[in-house]
């Protein structure tokens, strides 16, 4: 196979006319047979412009070797080349250092990038280092092939992978639950009243709470809302459970105020009446996002906490009941 071929000639050579031509390409199928197995494709050949000669065009003919070989590439789950290209690249690694690390030879990964066919278990090597955490693995097994300002670079810039594609994935997840699980809610509503309450608690000398004891209050200040405005604040839907209504899909959107850095939840272990228990506490993070709020609606929350931040989420379950939208609904319903 013919590697470094960059471009098309001007001119080509015709020896029905004996002479160099100018040509024009046209496209035609053409069988080409790879590792035993047939390959069609279609051709980008050159042709002589004076007599239509079909004319040896050196950087058409090698494209066209390289299509037939990543077909062939595809259909055996293989990696191609422009992809080992990329995730090398990702890595800012130059190809001695990545073959190195990797524990291929620097020969093989030219060829590669190039066209040539890779074997199936360096292809499936290639295809897992894409991923940051796995090749970092592969990197300490190979450590001794590099030296050590090229190990020290490489482990650097593996590890700032690593740490973008966390970051990509929480956003990934965050948008994923805004436009698929909840739709209307207001986010910075959500927030600032979710702040306001923690902010509030903590005012009474409760610097974290759990969660049953959140969903309610928040319960809580939605329906003091609605009494005085006649609409919902944060257009949160609550479900009706045993222990009263919870927030629909509590799991996902308490991991999105996670991400957005509004709380955090720690599991503890307490002591209630002698015995152990495994708990999870949520801490406010960030007090500013109190800013979402107009003062009327800062104004209502604080009311709410007053009345109710210092009884238990069990107490707070059995209020709840009472609520004539919990009455009119069973089990798993939207209230
Ligand atoms: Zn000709």
């Amino acid at each position: 196979m013919k590697n470094f071929i960059t471009q098309k000639r001007d001119r080509l050579y015709c020896e029905k006319c004996d002479n160099l031509v100018h040509y024009k390409t046209i496209k035609q199928s053409e069988t080409f047979k790879v590792k035993g197995e047939k390959i069609e494709i279609l051709s980008e050949k050159a042709i002589c412009i004076e007599c239509a000669h079909l004319l040896y065009e050196p950087y058409l003919e090698n494209e066209n070797f390289k299509k037939a070989y990543s077909i062939y590439a595809k259909r055996n789950g293989l990696i191609l080349p422009e992809d080992i290209k990329r995730i090398r690249t990702k890595y800012s690694a130059i190809q001695v250092v990545f073959a190195k690390a990797i524990g291929i030879g620097e020969a093989t990964i030219q060829r590669y990038e190039v066209g040539s066919l890779p074997s199936k278990s360096n292809s499936d090597l290639i295809k897992k280092v894409e991923n940051p955490s796995f090749f970092l693995e592969i990197l300490e097994q190979n450590k001794d092939n590099l030296s050590m300002t090229d190990y020290n670079k490489l482990l650097q810039n593996i590890k700032k992978c690593i740490e973008e594609e966390k970051g990509d994935l929480i956003e990934e997840k965050n948008t994923e639950l805004i436009t698929l699980e909840f739709g209307d809610i207001k986010f910075d509503k959500l927030q600032g009243t979710i702040a306001a309450i923690l902010k509030n608690l903590k005012q009474q000398g409760m610097t974290y709470t759990y969660r049953t004891k959140l969903f309610k209050l928040l319960w809580f200040v939605e329906a003091a809302y609605y009494e005085l405005f006649g609409k919902k604040l944060t257009n949160i839907e609550f479900a009706h459970l045993p222990h009263g209504p919870v927030p629909d899909n509590y799991d996902s959107l308490m991991m999105f105020l996670q991400n957005n850095k509004l709380l955090i939840e720690k599991r503890e272990e307490e002591e209630f009446y002698g015995n152990h228990y495994e708990v999870t506490q949520i801490f406010l993070l960030d007090e500013t996002a109190e800013k979402y709020l107009e003062e009327s609606e800062k104004g209502i929350v604080e009311r709410v906490i007053s009345e109710y931040g210092r009884l238990t989420s069990k107490r707070l379950s059995e209020i709840s009941h009472e609520d004539e939208r919990y009455k009119n609904t069973f089990n798993g319903d939207l209230m």
